[in-house]
């Protein structure tokens, strides 16, 4: 079996998984609750919290756990649309969002906001001089991802930023799923900011949102106080803890990893570039850890069932999209609806070999030829 699946998800790491399970078993009282127990998992908490927040550089109270990403850019985009309402209804987005960003984005448009999708350039990267023409004194969110699930393209998040402080109404919003662990990371102008736990060898079910201090929103999940009054629950520490450790391992080995993962992109984009009907999306703007390709004249849904039968797993578009629709990133690059109908996804890991990449080019090759007869 060859998984190069890992934008979608990737397999938990035992170290992680020990902090896991030994927390569940130490840490089993709540830690809201009075009694010694409660009081020792409450210390622990706050001290996760503490070391998390230095990750990022920010404060320990702009943390706010969630069950995962899609939760994550829920609370921000529906939270800062519902709080800050009364200032302005204009929201601005891009084609390359997950569904987690555009699902709340149409459900606040059913609700009488008003939301413009910005250009982007033939790299995948935001068109500056757009967004200049779209935000308006009106505008209370922009959200960008920081690296984008299907196209992996890294945006310039710093100059977006920059360019969004200039009005103080609006508020900069950025899905970090795909970057972090895998990039450095700057929140200087983010005012909320995305990522979970799943999709750096941590475990399912734990992500968060990363929430400046000055910001409000109104919750999605209405109860106690608990840790933070922008999402009630008994914090899950164990969850919390595991996560702190795969965050731990992803920042240590993110330089190395990166290299590693970037020899064998160039050497898969090589080897493609021979192929006639193989067309590249991923720009050189893209991280290392996407490459997303078209198949001219071949149904990609067949090819991925190819290549599953010869035991290689890769998706076709994010894996949370809608199957046999175009892919909404690839449709925006490039505007050809045949290109965005047969997409490929490879993402790849640190923890994908040579021999993997060796295998999965001479499958390729094979799948190609049955499917080009
Ligand atoms: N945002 C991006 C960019 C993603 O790639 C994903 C997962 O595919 C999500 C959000 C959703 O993450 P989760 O599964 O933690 O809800």
């Amino acid at each position: 079996m060859i998984y190069l699946d890992y934008a979608a998800d990737s397999p938990v790491c035992d170290e992680v998984l020990e902090v896991f399970t030994k927390a569940s078993h130490t840490y089993f009282a709540n830690p809201n609750a009075n009694h010694i127990l409660g009081k020792e998992a409450k210390a622990c908490l706050e001290k996760t919290t503490d070391e998390i927040a230095a990750m990022f550089k920010v404060k320990p109270q702009e943390i706010i756990y969630t069950s995962g990403a899609t939760e994550s850019n829920n609370l921000a985009i529906k939270g800062v649309a519902e709080h800050y309402g009364r200032k302005g209804k204009h929201l601005i987005t891009t084609y390359l969002e997950h569904s987690s960003v555009t699902g709340p984005m149409s459900y606040l448009q059913e609700k009488g906001y008003e939301v413009d999708f910005v250009d982007i350039l033939p790299n995948g990267q935001v068109d500056i001089e757009h967004l200049k023409e779209l935000l308006r004194t009106d505008t209370i969110l922009v959200s960008i991802a920081y690296v984008d699930s299907e196209l992996g393209v890294r945006q310039n998040i710093n100059q977006i930023g920059e360019l969004i402080k200039t009005y103080p109404n609006c508020l900069f919003h950025v899905d970090a799923t795909q970057a972090v662990g895998k990039l450095p990371i700057d929140t200087t102008y983010i005012d909320l900011m995305t990522f979970t736990a799943h999709k750096i060898y941590g475990l399912h079910g734990i992500g968060a949102l990363i929430k400046k201090e000055k910001i409000f929103l109104t919750p999605s999940i209405h109860g106690g106080v608990s840790t933070t009054p922008f999402r009630s629950g008994t914090p899950s520490l164990a969850l919390i803890l595991s996560m702190k450790k795969a965050l731990e391992l992803a920042f240590a080995g993110e330089s190395s990893h990166y290299e590693k993962v970037q020899a064998f992109n160039q050497l898969i984009r090589e080897k493609l570039a021979h192929y006639p009907n193989v067309l590249i999306n991923s720009s050189d703007k893209a991280v290392p850890y996407i490459l997303n390709i078209s198949l001219k004249g071949i149904k990609a849904s067949d090819f991925q069932v190819k290549l599953a039968e010869k035991g290689i797993y890769i998706s076709t578009k994010s894996a949370c999209t809608t199957p046999n629709t175009p892919s909404r990133p690839v449709m925006a690059l490039t505007r050809d609806r045949k290109r965005a109908l047969s997409t490929l996804r490879i993402s790849l890991s640190h923890l994908t070999t040579s021999e993997e990449i060796k295998t999965f080019l001479e499958v390729f090759d094979t799948c190609y030829q049955e499917l080009s007869k």
